[in-house]
């Protein structure tokens, strides 16, 4: 095989099923409600924080498993200006969905196919000399000038360049935009500590970015858009706003910095509630092992519910005998193992529930419900995991205008 010939056709990204907005949930075992509202009001939110300062909104990871296009929709309702997509093959199915909003893509490895990524009007990063190198390439093919922004890394220590690297990036950008061939329309650098404010890294990733401004402008570069700030520095650093700031985790309703605050706190609302149904409720004796391993024990007699949920949909398997679910009106934690497709909830012996009776396991804190920072404190992750990793198993349904 010719490895350097493009792969001719792009992966599919494999998105989850859609129910319409008003179709009956009766007989399904699960749902996620995604509320495009929410979102639209948190992206406006984030905006106000943001002050002079435009919106990219991060909907990497099939929007955080809210799902792209709707989000992508949503967000830009908000007042988001530009999208921003890790995956190229998830930035071109953005594009296939319809989203004709300007759209940012930054992880793509030697020999894509960037060319299709240049006629579908996708901004491309420049994080690396190879990668300049290859966009120059497919813009000269394509006949058309590529858009880029310079990925700089400032110490994060992960994506982009620096030291020699990046000086070469910027002496060869400046070259090929003289010659028509890119457009050097923004550069980028991403932090390693926001949700740690005070943190050292902080401030001097800042000031290091500040350097690699100055010495853009000397490469004879004019960016338009300079941006820095995840969702924790746009929700307590102003001063890293630059021209555009590019949340991810807080347009979902969710804290980067729970610690700090909850949605609440910050003005947002979550926008994924996460809603199963009990398929079998039944007297147990005390004493009664509970699921795979029996690492759950029944008290006294009790009444036991199956939740047709496990962790081929992404309900962590270490959430056993630790994650939060409502249930008959009382927060309860999932009884013993989280099997591939189920598992069990200790409803208590006065409990009325039924088979066919609706459970939460993600909704609001306003409203009291278990919510994806709650799944994440039990397990010790982070509410951004909880979140993307609901299967494509669990059908979204959209709610609100978009
Ligand atoms: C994921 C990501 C973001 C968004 O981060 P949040 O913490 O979700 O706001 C911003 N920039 C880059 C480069 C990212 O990878």
């Amino acid at each position: 095989m010719d490895t350097s010939t493009p792969h001719p056709a792009l992966p599919s990204v494999a998105t989850s099923s859609v129910l319409p907005t008003d179709a009956s949930t009766r007989g399904l075992s699960a749902w996620a409600d995604i509320d495009l509202d929410a979102i639209s009001d948190n992206v406006a939110q984030l905006a106000r924080l943001a002050g002079d300062a435009d919106v990219m909104a991060v909907i990497k990871g099939d929007a955080y498993g809210h799902g792209l296009a709707p989000v992508a929709r949503a967000a830009l309702a908000g007042g988001a200006t530009y999208l921003a997509i890790a995956q190229l093959s998830e930035a071109l199915a953005a594009r296939a969905a319809g989203i004709t909003a300007p759209v940012l893509t930054w992880l793509f490895p030697p020999g894509a196919d960037l060319s299709a990524a240049i006629r579908a009007d996708l901004t491309l990063s420049a994080g690396a000399p190879w990668a300049l190198t290859e966009i120059a390439a497919a813009a000269r093919e394509v006949g058309s000038t590529a858009r880029i922004h310079i990925k700089a890394d400032t110490g994060l220590g992960r994506g982009g360049a620096w030291a020699d690297d990046l000086a070469e990036v910027l002496l060869h950008a400046a070259r090929l935009e003289a010659e028509g061939v890119v457009d050097v329309e923004g550069i980028f650098s991403h932090f390693a500590c926001a949700d740690a404010p005070g943190h050292p890294t902080v401030q001097a990733q800042q000031d290091t970015f500040v350097a690699v401004l100055a010495d853009a402008q000397r490469a004879g570069l004019r960016p338009r858009l300079r941006h820095l700030s995840n969702s924790a520095a746009t929700l307590t650093n102003p001063s890293a706003r630059f021209d555009m700031v590019r949340p991810g985790v807080s347009i979902y309703g969710l804290s980067p910095v729970p610690d700090i605050g909850g949605p609440t706190h910050f003005g947002l609302r979550e926008a994924m509630r996460v809603t199963a149904r009990l398929i079998n409720v039944k007297a147990s004796a005390a004493g009664q092992g509970v699921s795979y391993g029996h690492q759950y024990t029944t008290k006294g007699e009790t009444r036991l519910g199956l939740v047709p949920l496990g962790y081929a949909d992404g309900i962590p398997r270490h959430a056993g005998n630790v994650g939060p679910v409502l249930a008959d009106g009382r927060r309860l934690t999932v009884a013993g193992r989280v099997c591939m497709d189920q598992f069990v909830l200790d409803l208590g012996p006065d409990s009325t529930a039924v088979a066919g009776d609706e459970v939460v396991l993600i909704g609001r804190e306003a409203d009291g419900e278990p919510t994806a920072q709650d799944w994440a404190a039990a397990i010790d992750t982070i509410n951004y995991e909880i979140v993307t990793r609901l299967g494509a198993r669990v059908p979204r349904r959209y709610l609100g205008a978009c």
